[in-house]
C-alpha cells in the first residue's frame, strides 16, 4: 500500500464544502453520556481547525458504537458534539437525522469557517453495507472528502470508503501522521527494530507476527499469549491461558524466526497466582518450574530486566498488547515497565499500536515521551499485518 497520500495541505479547500470523516467513536457511559477519554476527538482537531482557518465549510461525520441501523439515543453523537464545542470554542449544530431533510438543510446553509455534524451514520443500515446510493448522496453534500477516521481506516464503509467513489479524495493531519510513523515504522526502520506484542489472544496476532517476522529484528511475546509459544517449546504453564489450536503455529513461527535471524523473546519468569482477581496473592515463577494450579497473570523481574535492555538497544520499538492482566494494579507491573523503557528511548522511535498498550501508556502519564501513539486498535493491528486498509488505499497518492 501506498503511505503517500495527498493531504489538505495539498489541495485548495478555500471555499469548499468539505466532508470531513473522523472517529468520534469514544469511549463514553451511556447513561450519562460522560466521555471517559477524549483522544479520538483531540487528535482530530489539527484537521479541523486547519479546514476551518482555511475558510472551508465543515461537515463532520462519524459513527458511534454499533446500533446495526437502528436509532439508539445512547449512541447518539450528541455528547461528542458536546465536548467538540468546549474544545474548539464555537457551536457546532448537529443534525436531527442522518442524511434526511434536516442533514440536507443544515448542510446547505453551511458557511466557509463553519461546521455541522451529522448524527451518528451507523443509524442507517446503508452505512455499514458501503450502499453506493447512500455513498453517493452523502458526496453530494460536498465538494471534497478528507479522511481522517484512522481507527475506522480497516473498515470499508459507505463514509469510508464508498464516497471516495464520487468525490476527490484526501487525508486529513491525523491520518497523514499516522502513515509517516506507523509506515515509515515498517518500511524503513531505524534498526535495529524490536517488535513488542502482548494481549490475550494467539489468534489476533497471527497476521502481525507472520508480517513482522520479515521486518524486526527482535520480537518480544508477553501477556497471555505467549504461554502458548512457551507449551510449543516444551515449557510449564500451569493453569495459564492456553490456545491449544494455535501450539503448532507458535512452533512455526519459532523456527521461521531461527531461519531468518529473528531474534524472538519469551518470558523467562512470570508472576502467576491462583484467582483471577485483583487481590490474589502474587507469586514469582518459571516456566521450568510452573504450580499447576497457578494462572500466569504477568511477566517477573527477570524478564522485565531482559524486555528492558532489547528496547534500549532498539532503533525503532513497535508496542502493542500489555504484558499481563495490567486492569489489576498487581499485575500491571510489566506492561507499565515496558511503558517506562520505552519513554526513556529518547532517541528512537517508540510507536504505540493502539488499544489497551495506548491506554496503559496514557495512564503512565508519559505519553508525551512517546514518537507516537496510534489512535487505532484494529486498524493499526491490520497496518502491523501490512494489508490494505481500504479507507487509506481510496485516497488520492502524491
Ligand atoms: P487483547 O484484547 O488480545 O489485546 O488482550 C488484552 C487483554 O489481555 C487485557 O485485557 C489483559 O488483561 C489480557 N491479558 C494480558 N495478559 C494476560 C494473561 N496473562 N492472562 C489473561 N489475560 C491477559
Amino acid at each position: 500500500m501506498n503511505y503517500d497520500k495527498k493531504t489538505i495541505r495539498d489541495i485548495d479547500v478555500s471555499g469548499k464544502k468539505i466532508l470531513l470523516r473522523c472517529d468520534f467513536n469514544v469511549p463514553h457511559d451511556k447513561a450519562t453520556g460522560v466521555i471517559h477519554d477524549d483522544t479520538r476527538i483531540v487528535s482530530t482537531l489539527p484537521t479541523i481547525r486547519y479546514l476551518l482557518e482555511h475558510n472551508a465549510a465543515v461537515i463532520l461525520l462519524s459513527h458511534m458504537g454499533r446500533p446495526h441501523g437502528q436509532w439508539k439515543k445512547e449512541l447518539s453523537l450528541f455528547s461528542a458534539r458536546d465536548h467538540l464545542e468546549k474544545l474548539l470554542g464555537i457551536p457546532v449544530p448537529m443534525t436531527q437525522d442522518v442524511l434526511g431533510p434536516d442533514t440536507k438543510a443544515k448542510c446547505a446553509a453551511l458557511q466557509p469557517g463553519q461546521a455541522v455534524l451529522v448524527e451518528n451514520l451507523r443509524f442507517r443500515i446503508e452505512e455499514e453495507k458501503n450502499d453506493p446510493d447512500f455513498s453517493r448522496e452523502l458526496a453530494s453534500l460536498a465538494d471534497l472528502f478528507v479522511f481522517d477516521a484512522f481507527g475506522a481506516a480497516h473498515r470499508a464503509h459507505a463514509s469510508t470508503e464508498g464516497v471516495s467513489h464520487y468525490l476527490p479524495s484526501v487525508a486529513g493531519l491525523l491520518v497523514e501522521k499516522e502513515l509517516n510513523f506507523m509506515g515509515k515504522a515498517l518500511e524503513n526502520p531505524k534498526r535495529p527494530l524490536v517488535a513488542i506484542l502482548g494481549g490475550s489472544k494467539v489468534s489476533d496476532k497471527i497476521g502481525v507476527i507472520n508480517n513482522l517476522l520479515q521486518k524486526a529484528d527482535t520480537i518480544i511475546i508477553g501477556g497471555g499469549m505467549s504461554y502458548t509459544f512457551q507449551v510449543a517449546r516444551g515449557k510449564q504453564i500451569g493453569a495459564s491461558l492456553l490456545d491449544e489450536e494455535h501450539v503448532g503455529y507458535a512452533k512455526e513461527m519459532m523456527e521461521k524466526a531461527q531461519q531468518l535471524g529473528v531474534k524472538l523473546l519469551l518470558p523467562q519468569d512470570n508472576i502467576a497466582t491462583k484467582e483471577f482477581t485483583a487481590d490474589s496473592q502474587p507469586v514469582l515463577v518459571s516456566p521450568d518450574h510452573f504450580p499447576e494450579d497457578l494462572m500466569g497473570m504477568d511477566i517477573g523481574p527477570k524478564t522485565i530486566e531482559e524486555f528492558t535492555a532489547a528496547i534500549q538497544g532498539a532503533g525503532t520499538v513497535i508496542w502493542n498488547g500489555p504484558m499481563g492482566v495490567f486492569e489489576f494494579p498487581a499485575f500491571a507491573k510489566g506492561t507499565n515497565a515496558v511503558a517506562a523503557a520505552m519513554a526513556q528511548q529518547a532517541d528512537a522511535i517508540t510507536i504505540v499500536g493502539g488499544g489497551d498498550s495506548a491506554s496503559a501508556v496514557e495512564k503512565s502519564g508519559q505519553a508525551a515521551k512517546f514518537t507516537h501513539i496510534s489512535t487505532g486498535g484494529g486498524a493499526s493491528l491490520e497496518f502491523l499485518e501490512g494489508l490494505v486498509l481500504p479507507g487509506i488505499a481510496c485516497l488520492a497518492d502524491k
